[in-house]
C-alpha cells in the first residue's frame, strides 16, 4: 500500500513536471468568415448546361433521408428536400431537418405541408383550401422553411412566374398560394416506388428518362428536370447503391449541373425578404 502510494506521488510530479515545460496559452487557428448565402438568391443561368434538380419527399423520414443526405454529400451534389412537419415528431427528426436547413446551399428544406395533406386524404385537404393553406403556413413555420416554395402532396401542379397548372381538384389551392407569392413545383419524372418502398425503375432506366426528357424537350422550363424520389425508397443498401449509381452515371456529362429547387428558371419570390420589400 505504501509502496502504491509513492508510485503516485512519483508520478504526479512527473506530470506536474512536464506540464510546466507546455506553452501557457493555446494558439488558435485563425477563423476565417465565410458569408453565409440566403436560399433563394438567383443565380445565373449557362445555356450550355442542363440543370437538374434532385427534389425529395416526405422527409424527415429516417433512416432514409440520412442514406440520400450521406450519397447526396459524397457525390457532391445539390438536392431539395420538400418536408413534412408533423414528420419531425421528435427532438432527432427535428435536428435532423436542422441539419439539411443549415447545410445550405449544398441542400434546401422545402414545404410539402405539415400533415402531408391530411395524413393522404387529399381529397378533403384539397376541398377545404383556407385548411389546406394554413397547412402549409403552419410547416413553415415549424421547420423555419426559408423559401417560398410548396409541393402539393400527391399532385403534380405548379405555379411559377407567369403560368399556373396542374390537377384540376388543386386548383383552389394553388391559386390562393399564388396569391400569397409562393412558388408550386410539380416534377418532370418520377422514381416511382411500390409497396414497401421499392423504387420500380433501376439507376440506368432513370437516366435513360431523364436524358429523353431533356433531348425530346418535354420539361416544363427547358434545360431543367425536376426529379421526384422520395428519401424512404433508398433506406435499403441495394437501393441506396442504385442512387449512388444513377447520380454517378448523369455525372459523366459534364452539360450536367445539380441544383436546388430554388434556383429553378421559373420560380418565382424565392427570397422571402425580397418580398416584404417589394410590398
Ligand atoms: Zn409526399
Amino acid at each position: 500500500m505504501k509502496l502504491l502510494t509513492i508510485t503516485i506521488g512519483c508520478l504526479g510530479m512527473i506530470l506536474a513536471a512536464s506540464c510546466k515545460n507546455q506553452p501557457k496559452e493555446e494558439v488558435k487557428p485563425q477563423v476565417v468568415e465565410v458569408p453565409k448565402q440566403i436560399p433563394g438568391t438567383p443565380i445565373k443561368f449557362d445555356s450550355s448546361k442542363r440543370y437538374i434538380y434532385l427534389t425529395w419527399d416526405d422527409s424527415p423520414q429516417p433512416p432514409g433521408t440520412m442514406v440520400c443526405k450521406d450519397i447526396f454529400h459524397k457525390e457532391g451534389v445539390k438536392a431539395t428536400f420538400f418536408s413534412v412537419g408533423m414528420h419531425a415528431f421528435d427532438i432527432r427528426r427535428k435536428r435532423l431537418v436542422d441539419e439539411i436547413r443549415n447545410s445550405y446551399p449544398e441542400f434546401l428544406v422545402a414545404n410539402h405541408s405539415y400533415t402531408h395533406g391530411f395524413q393522404d386524404k387529399y381529397k378533403s385537404f384539397y376541398n377545404l383550401p383556407d385548411s389546406a393553406v394554413n397547412d402549409f403556413l403552419r410547416n413553415e413555420q415549424e421547420l423555419k422553411v426559408p423559401v417560398k416554395i410548396i409541393r402539393l402532396p400527391g399532385c403534380n401542379s405548379w405555379v411559377l412566374d407567369g403560368e399556373m397548372k396542374g390537377q384540376p381538384s388543386t386548383k383552389k389551392v394553388y391559386e390562393k398560394l399564388d396569391a400569397l407569392g409562393y412558388s408550386v413545383i410539380g416534377w418532370d419524372v418520377e422514381w416511382r416506388f411500390l409497396h414497401g418502398n421499392v423504387p420500380v425503375q433501376g439507376a440506368e432506366q432513370m437516366a435513360k428518362e431523364v436524358n429523353e426528357k431533356f433531348e425530346d424537350a418535354l420539361t416544363v422550363a427547358p434545360n431543367a428536370v425536376v426529379i421526384l424520389a422520395h428519401d424512404r425508397m433508398f433506406a435499403k443498401p441495394q437501393y441506396a447503391d442504385s442512387l449512388s449509381r444513377f447520380i454517378e452515371i448523369l455525372k459523366k456529362d459534364p452539360k450536367n449541373v445539380f441544383e436546388t429547387i430554388d434556383h429553378y428558371p421559373l420560380i418565382k419570390y424565392a427570397v422571402k425578404d425580397t418580398i416584404n420589400k417589394k410590398k
